[in-house]
């Protein structure tokens, strides 16, 4: 595997010479080094992209031809599945029984999808006024930039790079620093599937100069950015300072999951523990507001506590392994001081509440399994995106109080309601401020239901053909008729 800049068709290191340590988080271990990219490798970049979409090389290709190199990567990646998997796993530090089915195979599944897509965005015949025929065509936007986080790295950029491909556009994609080496591959698998030259191209290096330079960068025809709130703030900043690029954002979320005392507490319990515990919790859309009904409170947390404490947690390559790693030092010091805030504003610490040293997993950053109860809706861990293995429990008493408490923060991400009375489900749904709803069940997803935010949560959607409007624009075509 290739671990340089993918510009054009060259594999390059950054001009500067500099590179990027990507880390094992579940072991400190060196993976290997990437490019530290700067402005003059971003520029080389967008110059490929955009020569690529000038010439019209993957634009103009009969769409029956787009349709199989999609299906191509595809293919490519279900048989590099097993590579692909593992090294998710290390990277991230994710287990790999995960990195398996809610990265790799997801991934592949888009590319498929949006293999289905590659002849419909199409324009209309208007009825106007006068003696006029018009119509539209819908164009791509151009060149892509697309920036993505480190939890879902594959995934994320594979969510980004299908249905951009399905429109005709070309692509710069910046990923994590901290998890470059899956999308470095797709690259690379692009190419393999015949992707032309400098329609795909992946540059590695860091947000504040890689990802500003894509920001900025006068040439770059829009930015789909998936990622922290701090980030997108810049990159609108970045947008409204240079070209006003367009801009779709996919941001965090303190997503409420919702159990009245009919539904199934069975499947409501094993939910609310993989909703929370799931990729160790570092998931816009976990479940980390678990709201009880008062009737059955004591009851649920007991259950979720017992079973919490089961959770097997260490290293990610083992298959039985239930929760791997966080991603740093970092994030387990941010996770580590939410707890502690949790304490302080004295939310009960029922189970976890600490690293977790025990064996091997001392040389890597795992968190046990934490779950407060007595959580009220102004404390911090009910407020805030902790991005760990951390439950706030809220107890409540009727709809109205819970949708009160569910769209009492800045987010709207997703969100999750358990009931066996339909009635109360829809009235639910329609209230809850949330670009997801879930009813009896959670992390619902599919490559063809979109996914995005409401509030600080984002604008814009990845998945479905609702992505595809990020990736288009339209043009109105008049022709004068004689009368
Ligand atoms: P982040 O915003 O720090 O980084 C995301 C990406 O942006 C990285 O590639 C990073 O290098 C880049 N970046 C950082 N600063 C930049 C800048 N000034 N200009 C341009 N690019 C810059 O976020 P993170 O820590 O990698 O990811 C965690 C966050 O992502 C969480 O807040 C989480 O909720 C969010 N997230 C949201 C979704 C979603 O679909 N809504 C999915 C996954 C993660």
């Amino acid at each position: 595997m290739k671990n340089l800049n993918l510009i054009g068709a060259k594999w390059e290191p950054a001009a500067c010479g500099k590179t990027i340590d990507v880390m094992n988080p579940a072991t400190g271990e060196k993976i290997t080094a990437v490019p530290d990219s700067q402005t003059e490798d971003i520029d080389r970049a967008v110059r490929a992209a955009r020569a690529s979409f000038e010439a019209g090389s993957w634009r103009k290709a009969d769409p029956s031809h787009k349709e199989r190199v999609l299906w191509r990567i595809a293919e490519l990646i279900d048989k590099h599945e097993d590579e692909l998997c593992e090294l998710e796993s290390r990277e991230n530090g994710k287990t790999v029984r995960e990195a398996r089915s809610a990265d790799v195979r997801p991934s592949a599944d888009a590319l498929r999808y949006y293999a289905g897509w590659v002849r419909r965005p199409h324009g209309e015949t208007v009825p106007v006024d006068g003696p006029y025929l018009n119509y539209t065509l819908r164009e791509p936007v151009g060149v892509a930039g697309q920036i993505v986080p480190w939890n879902y790295p594959i995934l994320i950029a594979c969510w980004k790079l299908a249905p951009a491909l399905a429109c005709g556009c070309s692509i710069v994609l910046k990923p994590s620093e901290l998890t470059p080496l899956t999308a470095l591959r797709v690259g690379e698998l692009c190419l393999e599937a015949g992707v032309p030259e400098g329609v795909v191209n992946v540059v590695t290096g860091y947000g504040p100069t890689a990802g500003e330079a894509l920001g900025r960068h006068m040439d770059v025809d829009k930015i789909s950015f998936t990622g922290s709130i701090r980030t997108a703030r810049a990159l609108l900043r970045a947008s409204s300072e240079s070209n006003l690029k367009r801009i779709s954002l996919e941001l965090g979320g303190k997503n409420p999951n919702i159990i009245f005392a009919d539904a199934d507490l069975d499947s409501a319990v094993d939910e609310a523990f993989s909703g929370i515990f799931a990729n160790k919790g570092e998931v816009c859309s976990a479940g980390s507001r678990l709201l009880l009904d008062a009737k059955i409170h004591d009851e649920f947390v007991e259950r979720l506590v017992a079973k919490s404490k089961k959770m097997k947690v260490g290293d990610p390559l083992d298959p039985t392994t239930e929760m791997g790693s966080q991603i740093s030092q970092a994030q387990l010091d941010r996770i580590l001081g939410y707890i502690k805030s949790g304490v302080e504003e004295k939310a009960k610490l029922e189970c976890g509440g600490e690293r977790d040293c025990s064996g091997s997993n001392a040389r890597g950053f795992f968190v046990k399994p934490t779950v407060f109860s007595g959580v009220q809706p102004p404390m911090k861990i009910a407020q805030e995106e902790i991005f760990g293995p951390v439950l706030s429990v809220i107890r409540f008493s009727g709809e109205q109080q819970a949708v009160d408490i569910a769209n009492g923060t800045i987010y709207g991400l997703v969100s999750a309601v358990w009931t066996r009375d339909i009635g109360r489900a829809h009235w639910m749904a329609e209230r809850i401020k949330a670009g997801s709803v879930w009813i009896n069940t959670y992390n619902g997803f599919d490559s063809a239901s979109p996914f995005g935010g409401y509030k600080q949560s984002g604008f814009g959607r990845d998945l479905g053909g609702y992505a595809l409007d990020q990736y288009t624009q339209v043009k109105s075509v008049w022709i004068a008729l004689k009368s």
